[in-house]
């Protein structure tokens, strides 16, 4: 099929039945050279059909399920982390093992739930084998599910967790001690990198300046800022 006819068909609007092009995989482009404009998706349900049926790169081979993203899809607060493990894969949820209950505490810790505060999605969407970290080229292929996720959460605050989902999102290949905890600009929303709960859970010390720690003072960054940010617009 040509590059153009491909692109063509993520064009939900051109498909006349909407139902069948949802079910046919051989509509979507496998080819991760082939882009997937902004706008493409309307809904975070369109992005999850693709993305279950997508082969953009080789993860998609060995996948129970795509791992879209849970939490509010409106929320004011979007979480990326790194990629998905065996139960986030087995459940097709993101965050659902230890680190997603530590990250649930953590959230909890300054009154913000993760069902309506937050919305918690990955840089990729599909297990890499034995929970390794995953390639530039997977990065790179499942990149336009992300940007697609975001311009619809269209959250006033993004979280990284942990230098991947920093790389992924930013291309800044800075360690994440050095930029965890400091705010920065990426295309107009303001984003903090935090430590990858992953990371908490194998540093548990809560000794003042250990990552514990470190990871209470950001949180009540984030839980200021965006207290501010209501303010601001109310
Ligand atoms: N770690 C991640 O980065 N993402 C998940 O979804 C689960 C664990």
């Amino acid at each position: 099929m040509s590059n153009e006819k491909q692109l063509s068909l993520f064009d939900w609007s051109n498909n006349d039945d909407s139902s069948d092009s949802d079910s046919d995989s051989s509509l979507i482009p496998t080819d991760a050279k082939i882009p997937i404009p902004l706008g493409t998706y309307q809904t975070m349900e369109q992005i999850a059909i693709h993305c279950n049926q997508c082969h953009r790169c080789e993860l998609g081979e060995n996948r129970t399920n795509a791992v879209i993203g849970r939490g509010n899809p409106q929320a004011e607060i979007m979480i990326i982390g790194e990629a998905p493990g065996q139960n986030e894969d087995e459940q097709g949820l993101p965050f659902v093992g230890k680190s997603g209950q530590l990250l649930d505490k953590i959230l909890e810790s300054v009154e913000l739930s993760s069902d309506r505060h937050v919305y918690i999605s990955n840089a990729i969407r599909c297990r890499p084998p034995e929970n390794r970290t995953p390639t530039l080229k997977e990065i790179e292929a499942c990149k336009p599910y992300l940007l697609e996720q975001i311009r619809l959460v269209n959250p006033k605050i993004i979280l990284l967790t942990g230098a991947t989902a920093v790389k992924a999102l930013t291309g800044d290949k800075r360690g994440i001690t050095k930029i965890r905890g400091q705010w920065m600009e990426w295309e107009g929303r303001l984003c903090m990198p935090i430590f990858h709960p992953a990371y908490l859970l194998r540093n548990p010390s809560r000794e003042p300046g250990r990552p514990k720690w470190l990871m209470w003072q950001d949180i009540q960054a984030v839980k200021q800022k965006l207290n501010e940010l209501e303010g601001e617009n109310n």
